[in-house]
């Protein structure tokens, strides 16, 4: 594991090497009578440094497809190798290591009411042994700061505006400097401005970081940060149709 500021953390270029490669992929929802195919054949490679999109009608599979490459749902049909790691068939355990190496962005922010910003960003943290010995609180700081939120550190959810929930949230997911963030419409509740500042910060940050981004969105006034953009439809990939994207 890498600590922060090593010089790997800030390779800036798109390698060849792929952070996350699927192959033929399957997936079900239920059983007997009711099992229903929600993707199909599933092919997909992300490099490392990438910033990829995935767009496409409600009800597609993006989500499903999402929350499989981040480990949160385990895989049946086909393989799905994760930073060099096959994960279909990985025990509880593997999966609970994989999640640690990535981070998650939802729709909705998901913080902690309880927690101030910086409490919100620290815990996330707290799940890396080797950060341990760290000034976490410094880090989280630093990280708020990063995302425009240096004066809003010990305000609790509740005090601050959507985008502001947003931008802790990742901050949240960045903090532990992951080397894949995953992206499930962050933009969806937030106003045309906000959600255009939150996905260049996460533009920024992980290109600095040399983090590989996925990024599910409806929101077409944000393709043009993605390095490429991938189509979902009815549980197939129709890879690189950006213009199919663009007009949907
Ligand atoms: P998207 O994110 O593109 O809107 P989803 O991945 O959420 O699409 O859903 C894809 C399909 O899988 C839909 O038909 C949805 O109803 C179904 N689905 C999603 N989650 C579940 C679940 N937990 N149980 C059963 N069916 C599900
Ligand atoms: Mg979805």
């Amino acid at each position: 594991m890498q600590t922060l500021n090593s010089p790997a953390n800030f390779d800036k270029t798109i390698t060849n090497q792929a952070v996350i490669s699927v192959k033929n992929l399957n997936h079900y929802f239920g059983k007997g009578s009711l099992k229903k195919q929600a993707l199909f054949d599933i092919n997909l490679d992300i490099n490392s440094g990438e910033i990829v999109i995935m767009t496409g009608p409600s009800g597609s599979g993006k989500t499903t497809l999402l929350t499989m490459l981040g480990g949160l749902r385990s895989a049946q049909e086909g393989s799905l190798n994760i930073l060099g790691e096959e994960i279909r068939g990985a025990s509880k355990n593997q999966l609970t290591k994989l999640r640690k190496q990535i981070g998650y962005i939802f729709q909705a922010h998901n913080l902690m009411t309880f927690l101030t910003a910086k409490q919100n960003v620290r815990m996330s943290l707290e799940l890396h042994k080797e950060m341990l010995n760290q000034n976490m609180d410094a880090l989280s700081i630093s990280m708020l700061e990063a995302v425009g939120l240096g004066d809003r550190v010990n305000y609790y959810p509740e005090n601050l505006s959507g985008g502001q929930k947003q931008r802790v949230a990742i901050a949240r997911a960045l903090v532990s400097r992951p080397k894949i963030v995953l992206a499930d419409e962050p933009t969806a509740a937030l106003d045309k401005q906000s959600g255009r500042d939150v996905v260049e910060i996460m533009q920024k940050l992980a290109k600095e970081q040399g983090c590989t981004i996925l990024l599910v969105t409806h929101d077409n006034r944000i393709l043009d940060i993605a390095d490429r953009i991938i189509y979902m439809e009815d549980g197939r990939l129709v890879t690189n149709l950006a213009d199919r994207a663009i007009s949907h």
